[in-house]
């Protein structure tokens, strides 16, 4: 991206972080991480206000969306809409009464519920055009709600910038079918069809009290997904079950189903896999994960291109499990930490990358490095770094089948490897084939 390209987010971060802040500072972070870390941009604006010690959501997006294209829980989202209906009642706000404005916002892809936190700030009315900007939404009943909350700002539009039929509506998001692995944080309003493959019963504290959640996974033939249901659809397992009006939210990228007692839980007469089938790991390219965010139970064939510094015989804290540096944990001090081994490695399957995280029964496995012999191996050297060497002389460029669940943040996707093998060539069934055209020369 070009300096002057970079130039209003830079302000616009210097902004958000207040008048003391060094701009230089700003640009240097923000050429780090497109360069270095290679984020998207807005990833890089929100790391380096928290960075700075400033909020990320004070930055203004200003992603502009329509109605039908809103998530459940968008933070900062600019709206052109025509104000379907608008009514006002007062609610208390401890103890002194205050008005909000509620009602029906649309535009030509949808209409959406509305809640303005404080009407003595807006004068719009019934009929009127506006840009609503840096408003939020909140999930309820499967579908988003917008909120406009005290750093919404409402411009009044010409009346003709949204054409919405006479007698149009109200409708709300139209439900859209989605399998598995097309699974998105912040959709509302999703159709899913899976086989329920786990289900149990648990009470969970929430802001309204103790509350029953039936939680577990469902599974497609495009991969699994965990769920938890605010309402007793009276599950069970292995039965194949259709919810309407779920919503999804990312717990550390991993999409997640939630339906409540709004769902709608029906139970399709349809030929679907077999619990055995479903429950092998799916199939996925990094590039796939990197759109969802994450996924359980994936798996991911690749090369390794890269091992990591911390990989190797590491020596861990027995109180905490964290890696020690020279004898001494960072929480305890001094410690006997005990000795293991790891493999931090990253994975390139031509669609894109992944960390991918190995604990020691499979570093023992791919590497043929037992801990005793690694143990060994470092005292006769006075080094332990070179079980680290020996591993990426062994593992470098080796192609790889790995298995596990996949995360994000803002340094991309990792993946906790639960099962892994070096693909080798089929070289049984390669000199079966050759055998066989030898025969059918002679
Ligand atoms: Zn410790």
């Amino acid at each position: 991206m070009e300096r002057e390209e970079l130039a209003p987010h830079v302000r616009e971060i210097a902004r958000v972080l207040g008048k003391d802040v060094d701009e230089q500072a700003i640009w240097k972070e923000l050429e780090t991480y497109l360069n270095l870390y290679r984020v998207s941009l807005e990833t890089a604006k929100r790391s380096i206000v928290k960075k700075l010690g400033g909020d990320p959501s004070s930055l203004a997006k200003g992603t502009r969306k329509q109605i039908g294209q809103l998530g459940v829980s968008e933070q900062s989202v600019d709206l052109l809409v025509k104000v379907i209906t608008v009514n006002q009642r007062d609610i208390e706000v401890d103890g002194t009464s205050k008005p909000i404005l509620y009602g029906i916002l649309g535009d030509e892809s949808g209409t959406v519920p509305f809640t303005a936190w404080d009407a003595d700030r807006y004068a719009f009315g019934k009929g009127d055009v506006v840009l609503i900007r840096n408003a939020y939404t909140k999930e309820w009943g499967g579908q988003p709600q917008v909120n406009l909350g005290n750093r919404a700002i409402v411009e009044p539009q010409d009346p003709g910038a949204v054409s919405i039929g006479e007698g149009q509506g109200p409708y709300y998001q139209e439900p859209k079918e989605v399998r598995i692995a097309g699974l998105q944080d912040n959709m509302g309003n999703v159709t899913v069809t899976g086989r329920v493959m786990t289900l149990e019963k648990k009470s969970v504290e929430t802001s309204a009290g103790a509350k029953t959640v039936f939680s577990g996974t469902i599974a497609d033939e495009t991969g699994k997904v965990q769920f938890s249901a605010w309402h007793d659809f009276e599950l069970k397992q292995n039965e194949v079950i259709t919810i309407r009006g779920a919503y999804v939210r990312g717990w550390r990228g991993i999409p997640q189903l939630n339906f409540g007692e709004r769902a709608q839980v029906i139970r399709p007469q349809v030929k679907f896999p077999g619990a055995a089938e479903l429950s092998r790991p799916t199939a996925r390219s990094i590039g796939d994960l990197e759109r969802a965010g994450g996924g359980i139970e994936i798996l991911v064939t690749g090369t390794i291109v890269d091992i990591r510094k911390g990989t190797g015989l590491i020596f861990r804290c027995p109180e905490c499990n964290r890696v020690v540096q020279k004898g001494s944990c960072r929480i305890h001090g001094t410690v006997s930490a005990s000795p293991d081994l790891r493999i931090k490695a990253v994975v390139d399957d031509g669609s894109s990358a992944m960390t991918a995280i190995m604990g020691r029964k499979i570093t023992e496995s791919l590497t043929g490095i037992g801990l005793e012999d690694a143990l060994r191996k470092a005292r006769e050297a006075m080094n332990p770094d070179v079980i680290g060497e020996k591993i990426e002389g062994k593992l470098f460029a080796q192609p790889v089948e790995l298995v596990g669940n996949v995360t994000s943040d803002e340094y991309g996707l990792m993946m906790i490897v639960s099962a892994a093998k070096i693909v080798v060539p089929e070289v049984r069934e390669q000199a079966a084939a050759l055998l066989a055209t030898m025969e059918g020369s002679t």
